[in-house]
This record gives structure tokens, C-alpha cells and sequence, in this order.
């Protein structure tokens, strides 16, 4: 691996590799080799204590930094995951980047990190199904609870903050309904709210980045504090692997790699490898051509007599435009409105809409060539899903209505296939709904 010394843009960069890694000397591989071994040999106890002594202990010590480190067991540490760490922090554009077994595992990893018995959590009240669950059937067991509010406006978070708040907490795009949470209008309340706060007390801003992937958007840049993303959708791209990731503050690393250690969510050395190899580096040219695609697919559906709306930020027709231009940029600087779509097929009663989404989805799941009904997303297949029944199963369904997911709505992960092909698959659906 060369030197990135003419400062090549990111997108080159996670195809090179960040420099070359002090994790491991691997400079005449073209391709980063498959490392995959659970425990490491130590030629003498006093290597093996040191390695003890030095794990999670970051210090700016010239020793450590200036050579590879100690690896021991592969939960504390191996050279497939921490190259991609590194790789990940830069992609994210972050101090530093810990990976987990799963997008679930990072989630709980950063909030296990941050919170403690007696605090409170804000979060936006749409969220991934297996987040809402883990804040509403888990934390309350930990006296952690979770007040969940409208964050399109900022007034209820204001109002929810009290001094035991620790955390504000959102995905944007929302999942499914694609709607958008400024991040920058957020930080900088936070931002005033923690001048006032004692030490120790600060509110973190943490940002679920799944949905619209560091090739669209980096939320570190408006000043969040972690970015959590699951791995197995965009940056997998490819639905073979799981992983998770947490991308924070410099103090912060040692904290998750402790957290890693003792909870043990580790990402398999065996995962870390294919997202690094293909995920990565292929990010921006498979984000590129999906959003090309997306683009295509929703002016079709938005022309469609038959069809609701479509939300889609890169339509002009989508209510937050101008946010969606401002907070969803690439490595470039152009607008990268991402690769999900949802929309809702017209009908008089929730009920209606509700039974001709599902009708459409079945008929796609049948006979449709170019479209899978399954969930996740960010895959090279394109695939369909219907978040009120499957995703977003968590959220009781009265909930579901009050915070704006309809019960008919149709969410659809754009993939690589010709977009001629997936319009044509959804127009042959329409005709039978
Ligand atoms: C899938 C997903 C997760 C969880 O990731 P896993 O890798 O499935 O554990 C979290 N947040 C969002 C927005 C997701 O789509």
C-alpha cells in the first residue's frame, strides 16, 4: 500500500487503503490477506503482559503508537478488523472507528458506553424496529428510560431535555418513511444546552448513518458525536456479511474496545474481511448508480395515477428538499439523496391503503424477476419490504399512525439492476392493485 500523499479523494482512498497500516505489515499484498486466527502466539509472558497492559490503553505513548500492537485474542483485537476501522473512521471522517458483530451490537455498544442506571435518552419517534425494541423492552430494565418525540422540531427535544438526559438519538433519512432530522439545527442546541450542563453531564448527539451511507452523508461533519451504522446494509452492499460500527471521538475508542472485550460482540475476522475487500471500495460506484436508479423509479411511481406519494429526497416534489441538498452530500460535494424509496398506493381508508400495499407486495414476491421481498437494504438486488407488518413490527400499530407511518407504505431498497427492468416489474404490479 502506497502513501496518500497527493491527498486523493476518500473515494480513491477506500480503494488504496489508508496508507499503510501500522496494524500489520502487508505492504507487498495488492489485496489485504484473510487473517483469521482467534489467538496469538506471545514468545514470552513479558509480551504477553505488555500486550494485557497496552490493550485499550491509547495513550499518545510514542512505544505503542510506533509499532504494531500486541494482538492477543481476536475479541480485543485482530488485523482484518482494525484495518477496516481505520478505513471506516476515514469513510465516516472520524477520530476513530470500533467494529461489532452486527448493526444491533454497535447500537447498544455506543448507548452501553454513554449511559448509566437513572438517565434518559431522547430518540426521534420513528426508528429501526430493533431499536425501538431495545429502548423500550431492555433499558427500562437498567432504569434507562427513553422519551420519544417529534425531532423534525426542535421545541420537543427542548422540552424534553432535563438534567438527566444523556443522550439525543435519530436516524435521518428516517426509516422507512425517508423523512429528514436536521442535523445541524440539533448539534447546535445541544451544543448551547451543554454549555449549561456540569461536567460529566454532556448530552451526546448520536446519529444512525445506515440509511443513507458515508458516501451520502457524514453527520460527524456537522458535529455529531458517534455515528453508528450497520455494516450489513450499503457498506456490505453485497447481503453476505453482518457487522456494526461505531465511528466517535478519539477518547471514546478505548471505551468501545473495552465494551467489545467484556459484552463480546465481536465483527468475525471473516466478515471484516469481504467489507473491507469489496463493501467498501466499491461503496461509491454501486451508491452512485442505485441513486441514478432511485432517481428514475420515483419520477415513474410519483407519475402513477395509482400511487399516493413517493418519498424520495431527491424528487422535487420531497417536503425537505432544501435540507436533503444541505445534510446529504458525497466526497464531492454533489447531492446524494441515497438509494431507499417509500410510497403509498392511493386508497380511502388507512385500512384500504393498507390492504392494496399488501397486495402489491404479494404480487411482486410472486412474479416479479427484478425484485425480492425481504428486508434489508442497501443491497445489489433490489428489494421490497413493508416496514408497518415487518420492520417496524416493534412499534404498536396506534403508534405507528399517530408518529406518521402509514400502514400501507412500501419501502424499496434500490439495487444494480437496468432500471428499465424494476419500473417495468412495478408497472406490471400496479395493474393488479
Ligand atoms: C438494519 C439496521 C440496523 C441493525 O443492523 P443489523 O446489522 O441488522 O444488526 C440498525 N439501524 C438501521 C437503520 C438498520 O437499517
Amino acid at each position: 500500500m502506497k502513501k496518500n500523499k497527493q491527498k486523493h479523494s476518500l473515494e480513491t482512498t477506500l480503494i488504496h487503503g489508508m496508507n499503510v497500516s501500522k496494524k500489520w505489515d502487508f505492504s507487498h499484498h495488492v489485496v489485504p490477506p484473510i487473517s483469521s486466527s482467534c489467538t496469538f502466539r506471545l514468545e514470552s509472558t513479558k509480551r504477553g503482559a505488555l500486550g494485557f497492559a497496552e490493550f485499550a490503553h491509547h495513550t499518545d505513548d510514542a512505544a505503542i503508537s510506533s509499532r504494531a500492537p500486541i494482538y492477543i485474542y481476536d475479541r480485543l483485537g485482530e488485523p482484518n478488523k482494525e484495518v477496516l476501522e481505520e478505513n471506516l473512521a476515514a469513510a465516516e471522517n472520524g477520530d476513530a472507528a470500533v467494529t461489532f458483530s452486527t448493526g444491533m451490537a454497535a447500537v447498544s455498544a455506543v448507548l452501553g458506553c454513554v449511559t448509566g442506571t437513572g438517565d434518559e435518552i431522547i430518540a426521534h419517534n420513528i426508528l429501526y424496529g430493533c431499536t425501538y425494541s431495545l429502548l423500550t423492552n431492555w433499558y427500562p430494565r437498567y432504569r434507562i428510560l427513553t422519551k420519544f418525540v417529534d425531532m423534525k422540531n426542535l421545541l420537543n427535544i427542548r422540552r424534553a431535555i432535563t438534567p438527566k438526559t444523556r443522550v439525543i438519538y435519530f436516524e435521518t433519512p428516517v426509516n422507512p418513511t425517508l423523512e429528514l432530522i436536521d442535523i445541524q439545527t440539533i448539534v447546535n442546541e445541544i451544543k448551547q444546552q451543554n454549555k449549561k450542563r456540569p461536567k460529566g453531564r454532556k448530552i451526546y448527539v448520536i446519529v444512525d448513518n445506515t440509511f443513507a451511507s458515508p458516501f451520502c452523508q457524514r453527520p460527524i461533519e456537522f458535529g455529531v458525536d458517534f455515528v453508528i451504522a450497520s455494516l450489513t446494509k450499503n457498506i456490505c452492499g453485497f447481503g453476505t456479511d453482518m457487522g456494526g460500527v461505531v465511528v466517535g471521538p478519539k477518547w471514546s475508542y478505548d471505551v468501545l474496545l473495552l465494551y467489545r472485550k467484556d459484552y463480546g460482540g465481536a465483527l468475525a475476522a471473516k466478515s471484516a474481511w469481504p467489507l473491507l475487500v469489496y463493501g467498501l471500495p466499491s461503496l461509491a460506484t454501486r451508491m452512485r448508480h442505485q441513486m441514478e436508479s432511485a432517481h428514475a423509479i420515483s419520477t415513474f411511481l410519483e407519475s402513477d395515477p395509482r400511487v399516493a406519494f413517493v418519498n424520495f429526497p431527491g424528487l422535487k416534489s420531497f417536503a425537505q428538499s432544501d435540507l436533503a441538498k444541505k445534510q446529504m452530500r458525497d466526497y464531492d460535494g454533489k447531492f446524494a439523496p441515497g438509494s431507499l424509496l417509500y410510497f403509498v398506493l392511493k386508497g380511502k381508508s388507512p385500512k384500504q391503503r393498507h390492504d392494496k400495499g399488501e397486495k402489491f407486495i404479494n404480487f411482486v414476491a410472486k412474479n416479479a424477476y427484478s425484485i425480492t421481498l425481504a428486508v434489508s437494504l442497501g443491497h445489489i438486488r433490489t428489494l421490497i419490504e413493508h416496514p408497518s407488518s415487518m420492520t417496524h413490527s416493534a412499534i404498536p400499530l396506534d403508534e405507528q399512525v399517530r408518529n406518521g407511518l402509514e400502514p400501507g407504505g412500501i419501502r424499496l431498497s434500490i439495487g444494480l439492476e437496468k432500471p428499465s427492468d424494476i419500473i417495468q416489474d412495478l408497472a406490471n404490479a400496479l395493474d393488479q392493485v
